[in-house]
């Protein structure tokens, strides 16, 4: 699905994101991209504190998520498989 906030980059459903939980992955919100997600204050924060060595990785790959956002995406996808 495509994100409900800037109509642009990939989102996951809520069946994505209970899959991905299953395995671990991040508390991402329905229907938003992970760079919406970065913009918003709450929800960055709610991701942060997630506390996942991914996620510290991933936030450290923020500068090449600016740069190159759909294949960052795609990784941090993979990486919950
Ligand atoms: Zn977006």
């Amino acid at each position: 699905m495509v994100c409900t906030r800037c109509g642009i980059e990939k989102a996951w459903s809520d069946a994505e994101l209970a899959g991905m939980r299953k395995h671990g992955g991040p508390p991402l919100p329905a229907g938003i991209c992970i760079r919406c997600v970065f913009k918003d204050p709450q929800l960055k924060a709610e991701l942060e504190s997630w506390g996942d060595a991914r996620m510290k990785q991933l936030i450290r790959d923020a500068r090449e998520l600016a740069v190159r956002p759909l294949e960052a995406i795609d990784r941090f996808v993979e990486s919950f498989r």
